[in-house]
């Protein structure tokens, strides 16, 4: 039959295709063992205030699969979410994020830090995320009030009922959001202003070219008088030089996040550089 078929119609036993498929199904297969192996670990990327001040990280989570060394998250968390693996997954993030704030609690200069987590939107549809997050916190004995959960404008484009009661419900024990990647996506004002947020984000795509496009400028002098008429905080992702933190910060957001100052960090080096940060203050 494939010989009937002819030169122009697609073949079904395309060897690149075939090949395409069987890679991602071995890859879908091995992130299901892969929580069970141990593969997973968290970095940390500080997050800073203007005096260069450490306000708290995040936790990007990486896969150090035992062949293929490690696994990018913008690879295997489109598949875990695909499998549903990201459930088992996102909670393991959440108990070693807590278990780092109730660490970070023992000793002042730490204990103030905030430890920013995100949620994939799968996750947070669960029935019983509020429980989950709840339970996480009480098994560390971690402060709700430093715990960020990061949520992306994919949550606004359906149940916005649903996303406000599980919001309220956590941030009446302390917990707040962030509003990730913010301006890629399909918020639009009515629903920004509904939700109980304490932080946009600004997206890496804008801070990139800061200075060399106005279009990305005038975005960014947009989202942050946003946030500053909403009363939210605003913080910048992907800063990666000293003039585009010069422009956030004359143009009113004093938070940010990048290669300026730290690229996300091993639990070891994290260790080093806030005591290196300590010795120094
Ligand atoms: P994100 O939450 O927007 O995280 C920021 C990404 O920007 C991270 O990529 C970080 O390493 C990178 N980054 C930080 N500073 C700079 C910089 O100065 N320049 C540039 N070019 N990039 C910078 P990463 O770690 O590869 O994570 C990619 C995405 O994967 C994250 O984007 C997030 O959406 C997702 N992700 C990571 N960890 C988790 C997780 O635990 N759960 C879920 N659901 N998603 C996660
Ligand atoms: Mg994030
Ligand atoms: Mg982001
Ligand atoms: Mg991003």
């Amino acid at each position: 039959q494939a010989k009937t078929a002819g030169r122009n119609t697609l073949r079904f036993f395309d060897p690149d295709m075939q090949q395409a498929v069987t890679a991602r199904a071995a890859l879908e297969s091995d992130l299901r063992q892969a929580l069970a192996q141990d593969e997973f670990l968290l970095h940390w990327q500080p997050q800073v205030d203007s005096q260069g001040e450490m306000l708290g990280v995040e936790a990007l989570l990486r896969w150090k699969h035992p062949q293929r060394g490690m696994v990018s998250p913008a690879v295997f968390i489109p598949l875990a979410e695909e499998t549903g693996t990201i459930l088992p997954l996102g909670r393991w993030v959440l108990e070693t994020a807590c278990a780092q704030i109730a660490a970070w609690a023992a000793r002042p200069e730490t204990a103030g830090l905030t430890v920013a987590v995100n949620v994939s939107v799968l996750q947070f549809r669960h029935p019983d995320f509020v429980d989950q997050v709840l339970a996480e916190l009480d098994k560390a004995g971690a402060n709700p009030r430093r715990l960020k959960l990061e949520l992306t404008e994919s949550l606004l484009v359906s149940d916005m009922e649903e996303t406000v009661t599980k919001m309220a419900a956590l941030k009446r024990r302390g917990v707040c959001f962030s509003l990730d990647d913010f301006g890629t996506g399909y918020s639009s004002l009515y629903y920004l202003k509904r939700l109980p947020l304490d932080q946009l984000k600004i997206d890496q795509s804008f801070v990139r070219d800061l200075l060399s496009d106005p279009n990305d400028a005038a975005i960014v002098r947009t989202i942050v008088a946003l946030a500053q008429s909403l009363g939210l905080h605003v913080i910048a992702e992907g800063v990666e030089n000293e003039s585009q933190q010069q422009f956030l910060a004359e143009h009113g957001c004093h938070a940010y996040q990048g290669y300026l100052f730290s690229r996300p960090l091993a639990a070891e080096q994290l260790q080093a550089f806030l005591e290196a940060r300590t010795h120094a203050a």
